[in-house]
């Protein structure tokens, strides 16, 4: 299998029913002119609505989180098996926001991990610095620790088409704040995470899982952002939302692979 190039959008807790048909009908309408993986991240209550718009389609569903259990008594959680009933592929594990405001630990999120892996969906495993961690350059160590602690014992197995596991670098700094990371700025992380991948995965998954980097990116960036040699795409908030943006994005990576 060869790396994948992927945009995932990231709608979190937006839109509504009708702003999401808006949408959904400027993707079906748009001529998305590459062979690479587009990704959308509805809300829960909208995944099997655009799984059947967008099912045969180059368009796939993934999900915001997911419990570490299998089923039982956890109000408002929502299990792999249910997730994979209702068309997702992919699941984002470790997004700042859940770290933040849900206080997800690196040990939920390697549960999160493994549940993701033993029910055949691709996790989108996130990670990246704060801003203070980065003044105090500390930036590769932190991402060294949460490689490592989400990382841990994980079993990967071939998963049909899809990748096996995915990596998104965001920044926190650079989420949802307008200020991205340049493009040096970006290579260097998505490097080093290349190099982790080796000695955590082994060389021939470490090749073929595809880094993503996510924070403010938007269609005037996401060019020069795609042109780096260890950045395989964009996880794309604020922008997924608008859907010329979007869609300026996923014809930005296909610029790169000409
Ligand atoms: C995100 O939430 O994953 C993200 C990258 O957001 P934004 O593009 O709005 O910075």
């Amino acid at each position: 299998m060869t790396r994948k190039k992927i945009i995932a959008g990231n709608w979190k807790m937006n839109p509504s029913l009708s702003e999401t048909d808006l949408l959904t009908d400027s993707l079906k309408n748009a001529s998305l002119t590459n062979n690479n993986q587009v990704i959308l991240i509805p809300p829960f209550t909208h995944i099997n609505m655009l799984y059947t718009q967008f099912k045969n389609t180059a368009i796939k569903i993934g999900a915001q989180t997911l419990s570490h259990h299998d089923n039982g008594a956890y109000t408002g959680e929502i299990s792999a098996s249910m997730l994979k009933e209702f068309g997702c592929e992919y699941v984002l594990i470790g997004h700042s926001e859940r770290r933040q405001y849900h206080n997800e630990t690196d040990l939920i999120l390697n549960l999160k991990l493994n549940q993701a892996l033993k029910h055949q969906l691709t996790p989108i495993f996130c990670i990246g610095e704060s801003l203070k961690e980065r003044e105090n350059d500390q930036t590769l160590s932190i991402i060294k620790n949460q490689l490592t602690k989400g990382l841990a014992n994980i079993i990967l197995k071939n998963n049909n088409d899809n990748p096996p596991l995915i990596i998104a670098y965001e920044p926190v700094w650079a989420i949802g704040t307008g200020q991205v990371a340049t493009p040096e700025q970006a290579e260097e992380v998505h490097h080093y995470i290349r190099v982790q991948l080796h000695t955590l995965l082994g060389k021939e998954h470490a090749s073929i899982c595809p880094i993503l980097y996510g924070g403010s990116v938007k269609p005037n960036n996401s060019h020069a952002l795609f042109q780096q040699t260890n950045i395989d795409g964009g996880l794309i908030g604020g922008a997924s939302l608008n859907a010329n943006d979007f869609i300026d994005i996923i014809n930005a990576l296909q610029l790169t692979a000409i």
